[in-house]
C-alpha cells in the first residue's frame, strides 16, 4: 500500500479535500479507524495535537501518524468502507489555532537564538497556552521581554514563510536553527530572513498570521528556562482572562486596574498590623476571661482548680493565650476546648505548682477525637475530626486528673 499523501505538507490552509479510503481498522482503542490515499489532516505530533474535522460528515475525533498505515483518522459513526471516495473537512478555527502557536514558537524560539544564543530544547502546546524549554541561564522578565519583542516585531513585518526540501548533505551546508531528527529527504521551514529550520508541521503563508505572542509566566526548570507562550487567538483570550480578573480585583478597591497592585500590597501590610493588633487585644481579653473563669471555679480538694471548658469559635492561638492566663493563677489546671464543623481543638496547661502530665493527657483526649496531639507535661495541644466527642473527651480528662 503505499503511503498516504499528506496535502498539508503543501498547503496548511487547505481545509477541504477528496481522498479513497484504502484501509479500516478497529485496532485504535476500539474505535474504527480509516487511512487514505491523501490527507489534509495533520496527525498528533512534533508537539503539535492532531486535526479534527469530517469524513463524509462523521466525526474525525483524531488522526495518528502510523508508520505501516500512513495516517489513521479515527471516527465516531459510520466509518466508511475501503475503495469509497470520501470528502474531508478540516476544522478551521483549531487548525488556525495551531498554526499559530507552532510559526508563533518557531519564530519566538529563533528570538532566543538571535539575542541569547540560546536554543529551545522542548515544545508543546497546552490547553490554553504553549510551553518551550529554552537553554538560557540567567532568565529574568527583562530578557525574556526583549525577545518576546523581538518575536513580535518579526510578525508585524509581516515576512514570507517558505517551504523547501534538502538533501541530508546539502541541509548539512545550511544554518539550520536544529538537528533534522529524521534521515533522507528534509523539509524546512524559511521564514524569511530570520529562521531556517526542519519541520513537518503546520505554518502560517506569512508571519503576520501569527498576530502577536505574549508570555504568560515562566520558570527554572531542569537547568532550562521553561517559558509559558500565547500566540494568536489564545494570546487573545488570555488578555481577555486577565484583564476581567483584573478588573474584578479593581472593583473591590474601586481603583483603576493598573493600581490594584500597589492597593493590594497595602491591604496586606494592613492585614498583617491589624493581626497583631487583634493578637495583643486578645492576650488582655484573655487574663479578664480567664480571671473570670477561675472565680466562678471552685477549688477541690488541695486547693486545686481544674477549670475544663468547650469555648466556641476559638482558633488555636486564642485558646491558647486563655489557658496561659489562666495558669498565671496558682493551683490551676486549665483543660479548653473550641471546634468547627469539621476540626476540634484542645489546649491542656497547669500551673508550675500543679501536678500532671499534660502531654499524656492530650494524648488519650486526642485518640477520642480520631487525631493527634502532644507536648510538654505543663502544656499540650492537639486536636482531631471527631468533633461530636470533644466534650467527652475534656471529661474524661477531668477525670483523670481527680
Ligand atoms: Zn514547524
Amino acid at each position: 500500500m503505499p503511503p498516504t499523501e499528506r496535502l498539508y505538507y503543501q498547503d496548511s490552509h487547505l481545509i477541504e479535500f477528496e481522498a479513497l479510503v484504502t484501509d479500516k481498522t478497529d485496532r485504535v482503542s476500539g474505535w474504527t479507524a480509516v487511512t487514505l490515499d491523501r490527507t489534509a489532516f495533520y496527525p498528533t505530533g512534533g508537539g503539535q495535537p492532531s486535526d479534527t474535522g469530517t469524513l463524509n460528515g462523521e466525526r474525525v475525533l483524531e488522526c495518528i501518524d502510523d508508520e505501516d498505515n500512513g495516517v489513521l483518522h479515527v471516527i465516531q459513526g459510520r466509518a466508511p468502507e475501503v475503495g469509497a471516495g470520501v470528502k474531508g473537512r478540516i476544522d478551521w478555527p483549531r487548525r488556525l489555532d495551531h498554526i499559530q502557536q507552532h510559526t508563533g514558537q518557531h519564530i519566538l524560539s529563533q528570538a532566543f537564538v538571535t539575542l541569547f544564543n540560546a536554543p529551545t530544547r522542548g515544545f508543546r502546546v497546552l490547553h490554553d497556552a504553549c510551553e518551550i524549554d529554552v537553554e538560557l541561564t540567567n532568565p529574568t522578565n527583562e530578557l525574556i521581554e526583549r525577545a518576546v519583542e523581538l518575536a513580535n516585531n518579526v510578525i508585524w513585518e509581516d515576512r514570507e514563510i517558505t517551504i523547501k526540501s534538502a538533501t541530508a548533505e546539502e541541509a548539512a551546508q545550511l544554518p539550520l536553527r536544529k538537528d533534522p531528527t529524521r534521515a533522507g529527504e528534509l523539509r524546512l521551514i524559511e521564514i524569511e530572513g530570520f529562521d531556517l529550520t526542519p519541520c513537518g508541521g503546520t505554518h502560517a503563508y506569512r508571519t503576520g498570521e501569527v498576530g502577536m505572542i505574549a508570555v504568560r509566566t515562566w520558570e527554572r526548570a531542569k537547568g532550562l528556562t521553561r517559558i509559558e507562550f500565547a500566540a494568536g487567538t489564545r494570546a487573545l483570550a488570555d488578555y481577555r482572562r486577565a484583564n476581567k480578573t483584573s478588573r474584578a480585583v479593581a472593583a473591590l478597591f474601586s481603583a483603576g486596574r493598573d493600581d490594584t497592585a500597589k492597593l493590594a500590597a497595602r491591604m496586606v501590610d494592613e492585614n498583617k498590623e491589624l493581626h497583631r493588633r487583634v493578637r495583643s487585644l486578645e492576650e488582655i481579653a484573655a487574663r479578664v476571661e480567664a480571671d473570670e473563669l477561675y472565680q466562678k471555679t471552685q477549688p477541690g480538694s488541695d486547693d486545686l482548680r481544674i477549670i475544663a471548658q468547650v469555648l466556641d469559635g476559638r482558633d488555636p492561638e486564642s485558646l491558647k493565650h486563655l489557658a496561659v492566663a489562666l495558669i498565671s493563677h496558682p493551683k490551676t489546671i486549665a483543660l479548653l476546648g473550641s471546634h468547627d464543623k469539621e476540626t476540634a481543638r484542645l489546649v491542656f496547661a497547669r500551673s508550675e505548682d500543679a501536678s500532671g502530665d499534660m502531654n499524656a493527657l492530650m494524648r488519650e483526649a486526642c485518640e477520642m477525637l480520631d487525631g493527634r496531639g502532644g507536648g510538654k507535661p505543663d502544656l499540650a495541644q492537639g486536636g482531631g475530626k471527631n468533633v461530636a466527642k470533644l466534650a467527652q473527651a475534656l471529661d474524661a480528662a477531668a477525670e483523670n486528673l481527680n
